[in-house]
């Protein structure tokens, strides 16, 4: 008899088992693909791995003649650049093997079907179990006109076909793998073409930050067209012919591949809804991470809620430490987002569109005026705080900079903990660093940044 099955070892499965086996409970992990799921395998990682090798890609021919290195000739190789994709991946994965022994969690690699709420089958053994969590994951969504048309590649195809990648692409989809395949597949060269159906990429950013992403893009010689919808994609020999459209305006667009990147959606197979779980468009539960069946959880991509590797982990713990007899309350309230577009993205806390304009104060501050973004030769984004009128303290920061995903931090500690911008300007800054553009921010709301 187990304590607990978890039934997914994503990042929302892994990081829960781990927690659980820590707390003193007998855990199984039950995963039919890879250990580490989607983000190990074909999402986060991955595609980092990629990015990074293109960034290195763009600033040596960028930077290199400026900073006084020379480089004859600059160049690229898919095959050596998937090995070392297939070992970041590869040693990931096993890092998490190695973890799951250490901690005594049975892993048994196979397809689980609940029978019902305390067992849980695998092939022709039925186990059991006082507790089960639900960490299915999720799948890229696929829709009409685009199911039906062969070869439409998703972002779980794109790594398989690594070395074949096109030398146009369309993507449609501006949002979070839009950008970031955009980003990787613009640097190498190829001619990318996004389609996106909002007024802007990326729309759940503010303006300003879609817009210095969008900059970026078009030197990159991306072609964006916001507003607009595909209506009809046809094939022809190799090429896909695609028409969209704006108002009655139609365009066409000729391109090797087609990538499709517009969210994705829960996985919830037969035997999950067979138990009578409540489900919206995910799973649901409550801030213990408990659904309405007492014994069963879910964490993770599973719920359709915030789609994000970090968030999964963290419901994870909380769902281990509420099945040890703890309390533990999720909180989404300082939930960062990062998006390794170049430069990257982070946000932290509310948004300055979704904020009132007569409560609170908005406070921008430039990388160009930022001394060590000078000395890496960086000059694109701004850090945006904004705090509360009255109590002055931080509630929002979207910050568009290079190493902004590592910067984000300060903020999310801020926004969590309801830090003013007192608290903030009086905790000394290293100089010089990118952090200081966060500082001058910060001092920029009572109207004090000192270097503009
Ligand atoms: P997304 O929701 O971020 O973006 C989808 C985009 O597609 C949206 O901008 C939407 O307006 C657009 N869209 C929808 N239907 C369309 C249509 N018919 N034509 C044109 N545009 C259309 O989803 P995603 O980019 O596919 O990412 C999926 C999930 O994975 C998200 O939850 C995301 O947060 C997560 N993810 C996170 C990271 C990260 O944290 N860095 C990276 C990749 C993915």
């Amino acid at each position: 008899m187990y304590d607990v099955i978890i039934i997914g070892a994503g990042p929302a499965g892994y990081v829960s088992a781990i927690r659980l086996s820590q707390l003193g409970k007998k855990v199984a992990i039950i995963e039919k693909e890879y250990l580490g799921g989607t983000c190990t395998n074909k999402g986060c990682i991955p595609t980092k791995t990629l990015l990074s090798c293109a960034h290195l890609y763009d600033e040596i021919i960028s930077k290199s003649n400026k900073f006084g290195i020379n480089i004859n000739s600059v160049s690229y190789d898919l095959n050596k650049m998937d090995n070392y994709l297939t070992t970041v991946v590869t040693q990931t994965r096993k890092g998490i093997e190695y973890l799951i022994k250490k901690n005594k969690i049975d892993f048994i690699n196979a397809t689980a079907e609940i029978v019902d709420t305390n067992h849980v089958k695998t092939g022709n053994n039925i186990l059991e179990t006082k507790n089960i969590i639900l960490a299915h994951g999720s799948e890229p969504a696929v829709f009409p006109p685009f199911n039906s048309i062969e070869g439409i590649w998703t972002s779980d195809d794109f790594f398989i076909n690594l070395k074949d990648i096109p030398n146009s692409i369309l993507i449609v989809g501006g949002g979070v793998i839009g950008v970031e395949f955009a980003t990787f597949l613009a640097s190498l060269g190829k001619k990318v073409y996004i389609v996106e159906l909002m007024d802007h990429i990326l729309p759940t950013e503010d303006l300003d930050v879609s817009q210095e992403i969008k900059r970026s893009l078009l030197r990159k010689g991306v072609e964006i067209y916001e507003k607009n919808k595909v209506i009809n994609v046809e094939k022809d020999g190799k090429m896909y012919i695609s028409k969209i459209e704006e108002n009655g305006k139609i365009t066409e667009i000729n391109s090797e591949k087609i990538l499709l990147a517009v969210g994705r959606k829960p996985v919830i197979p037969e035997d999950v809804k067979k138990i009578g779980i409540e489900i919206n468009k995910g799973i649901k539960t409550d801030l213990n991470m408990r659904t309405n069946i007492s014994n069963i959880y879910a964490i993770g991509d599973i719920r359709a809620d915030i789609m994000l590797a970090h968030v999964a982990m963290y419901e994870g713990i909380v769902a281990a430490h509420n099945i040890a007899g703890e309390k533990k309350i999720m909180d989404y309230n300082a939930v960062p987002n990062v998006i390794f577009s170049n430069p990257e993205i982070a946000t932290v806390g509310i948004k300055e569109k979704d904020a009132n304009p007569e409560e609170v104060i908005v406070s921008k501050f430039p990388v160009s005026a930022n001394a060590r973004a000078r000395t890496i030769n960086e000059k694109n984004g701004f850090v945006k705080v904004i705090a509360d009128k009255r109590s002055k303290k931080i509630i929002g920061i979207s910050i568009v900079s290079q190493n902004a995903t590592e910067m984000i931090m300060e903020g999310v500690l801020a926004v969590k903990y309801g830090m003013t911008t007192n608290q903030l300007t009086d905790a000394i800054h290293p100089h010089p660093t990118l952090s200081e553009i966060i500082l001058e921010a910060v001092e920029g709301v009572e109207g004090k940044a000192i270097h503009i």
